[in-house]
């Protein structure tokens, strides 16, 4: 097949995803080009992947780097990669130990089987409840879709696996309700991503720390979204001075390359002996190289306290588009990861500015059908930043009509 077009995706593909009309076929920094060669400016990162945008010098350098030495040898070895790698991240975080996966989902389904293997092994096989909350996400696999708080992801598949609760997001009392001595882990996203990019209270926060504490359940982070500098620190825990006992991280965490992590403690660890957990291609090389060069960059405080400035930056120019045109009935998030809410007149339409935007040459982001997401490259210049507002502020133009 020598061209390819939209149109083979229907005929090739399972109909899981519905892309957009256009297909990219190259980026560089924060901008991106489609077969046509029409320009796009990238809010979008991917699904907060690409925190460093296309293409970056450095992790180009990393990849080829790497691609030319050892891409693979199985887990039955170590690799170098792998344990710089690690280093960075124990060095950097709380954790003490870490283990590699290829994804979001599998860095959770670790989290979870790594929970509930600490409860049975020191308290017994009662101890397997994980309470989760409401609107949460944390991937596809049947474990992570049950544990996630979105049914339209969970049903329809048979059977659940068990001993799994929701609970309303930000509410302490519903949680102080139902957390017993049975429960082995209480799993949150410091940021609701897919469900809307609406961050955790802090002072819920310190509730369920101390509730996990009296109860001895783990706390779980999956910070698949809010990680790798998207908050303008590291991990978002961070801005909020509490820390988990096991971590998630992927998304950004290899700039476009897949990867993820389960970061925990040594105590914690230990109940993962051999044998009880594995996959053929976590922690291989190639992957490990390209997130040591992204963790090099984004861990510093020059790229997290830009993180934080470009953050007011977007606010302001939001708060200007809707104070000529308003849409917004809130604009939300932290660092880089920021949620327009759609007033009362564009309720669910958010699908609506994606589409519209990309036919004014600006990507972005829906989470769920009434929040606009923008998650652009932590590194976005800022005259980048101003003239994809401009797109954007064209598109809602259009959508207003005026
Ligand atoms: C994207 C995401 C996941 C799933 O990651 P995959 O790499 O798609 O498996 C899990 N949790 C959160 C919070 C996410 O945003």
């Amino acid at each position: 097949m020598t061209q390819v077009q939209r149109s083979d995706f229907d005929r090739l593909m399972v109909p899981s995803y519905a892309p957009a009309e256009w297909v990219p076929v190259r980026g560089e920094g924060s901008r991106v080009w489609d077969q046509a060669g029409k320009e796009y400016i990238d809010f979008a990162g991917g699904i907060a992947v690409n925190g460093l945008g296309h293409a970056h010098p450095k992790l180009v350098a990393a990849l080829t780097e790497q691609a030319g030495k050892l891409w693979h040898v199985s887990n039955s070895l170590t690799n170098e990669p792998a344990l710089k790698l690690a280093a960075q991240l124990v060095e950097s975080t709380f954790a003490e130990r870490v283990f590699f996966t290829n994804s979001g989902a599998e860095a959770n389904e670790a989290a979870f089987k790594l929970a509930r293997r600490w409860a049975i092994d020191n308290y017994g096989a009662d101890k397997v409840e994980i309470i989760s909350f409401n609107n949460s996400f944390h991937g596809r696999t049947l474990f992570t879709v049950s544990v996630g708080g979105q049914a339209k992801y969970s049903d329809g598949f048979g059977p659940k696996p068990g001993g799994i609760t929701h609970l309303e997001f930000n509410n302490l009392d519903a949680l102080a309700r139902q957390i017993s001595d049975r429960t082995c882990a209480v799993v949150l996203e410091p940021i609701q991503g897919e469900g809307g990019v609406l961050p955790v209270d802090k002072a819920f926060l310190q509730g369920v720390r101390e509730l996990c504490n009296k109860h001895n359940a783990l706390l779980i982070f999956d910070e698949v979204q809010s990680g790798v500098g998207r908050s303008g620190s590291l991990y978002a825990y961070m801005e909020y001075g509490i820390e988990p006992d096991i971590l998630s991280t992927a998304k950004a965490l290899g700039g476009g390359f897949p990867i993820g992590a389960m970061l925990t403690t040594e105590r914690i660890a230990k109940h993962f002996a051999v044998g009880v957990h594995g996959s053929t291609y976590g922690g291989n090389p190639l992957a490990c190289a390209v997130a040591g060069a992204v963790l090099d960059i984004i861990n510093t405080p020059e790229t997290l306290n830009g993180v934080k400035a470009k953050h007011e930056r977007f606010v302001k120019g939001l708060e200007a588009i809707n104070a000529r045109h308003g849409v917004f009935s809130l604009v939300r998030g932290m660092g880089l990861l920021i949620g327009a809410v759609l007033g009362n007149d564009f309720k669910d339409r958010a699908k609506d500015f994606m589409t519209v935007g990309a036919r004014h040459g600006v990507m972005v982001l829906q989470a769920g059908p009434n929040v606009v997401r923008l998650a652009p490259s932590l590194i976005i210049p800022d005259a980048d930043i101003d003239e994809g507002l401009a797109r954007f502020e064209r598109a809602i133009a259009e959508i207003v009509g005026k």
